[in-house]
């Protein structure tokens, strides 16, 4: 069946998205627009993906752990995970390598922590729109390592992209996947286009920081049925 997805979200927690991207608030878009799994993206934490899950299952909608990272090279992948046991473990060794920057909100942001009934938990104080210190490699292998999934964010953006800020996709890598924005309207001639994007599968995900950003129903995977583990059976499946 086509299972709709969105596989790149931001939350209140990511210091540019808004604050109305609350766990309920996001899960009901994603309801509204028809989809029928997402993922929580924030930049280098996961700590809003508890309560979005919560929310989702109150709602009847899949949703993954997942976070957007940014690696030493400045470079954006994204990482999704089948638990949030994995998915902490993940943020734990991102958050050791993140630098002591403290978030400045009147420049970046809020970074808000929210629980299953959009009430505030927190904020994190520490700055995390900012590079890790952990590289690319270091970033698929800890990924991989714990059972998630990782491909390269927005390939075709300008800057903090794979492509923007090495050129090319190191061929160790093994990447499968990787994500073109929605400002590519022609996918595969995208692809076609680009040589070291050779026989890569694209995913569009919609980088929303804001409700009406999420995707509409329109990109979809084809697998038996919406659940987790054939979620991440598909992307093991169609891996290189
Ligand atoms: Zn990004
Ligand atoms: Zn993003």
């Amino acid at each position: 069946m086509k299972i709709f997805y969105d596989f790149h979200i931001h939350s209140a927690l990511s210091p540019c998205a808004d604050d109305d991207m609350t766990p309920n608030n996001i899960v009901n878009m994603a309801k509204l627009k028809g989809l029928d799994v997402i993922a929580i993206t924030d930049h280098n934490s996961v700590k809003n993906a508890p309560a979005a899950m919560a929310a989702g299952e109150s709602a009847n909608l899949t949703v993954l752990a997942g976070m957007e990272i940014e690696t030493a090279e400045e470079v954006h992948l994204v990482a999704l995970f089948s638990t949030l046991e994995s998915a902490k473990a993940a943020e734990d060794i991102i958050w050791k390598s993140l630098p002591p920057i403290q978030n400045r909100k009147d420049i970046f942001g809020n970074q808000i922590i929210m629980d299953e009934n959009d009430d505030i938990l927190k904020e994190v104080d520490r700055l995390l729109v900012t590079a890790c210190s952990l590289s690319i490699d270091e970033v698929f292998n800890m990924v991989k390592g714990l059972g998630g999934i990782v491909f390269p964010a927005h390939v075709d953006r300008s800057s903090y992209s794979i492509l923007s800020n090495l050129g090319f996709i190191p061929k160790n890598l093994n990447v499968s996947f990787v994500e073109v924005s929605k400002n590519i309207s022609d996918i595969n001639g995208y692809i076609s286009g680009v040589s070291c994007l050779k026989d890569m599968k694209a995913l569009r995900n919609s980088d929303a920081h804001t409700l009406g950003d999420i995707s509409e129903r329109e990109n979809y995977i084809e697998i038996p049925c919406c659940d987790i583990g054939k979620i991440f059976d598909f992307f093991r499946q169609n891996t290189i």
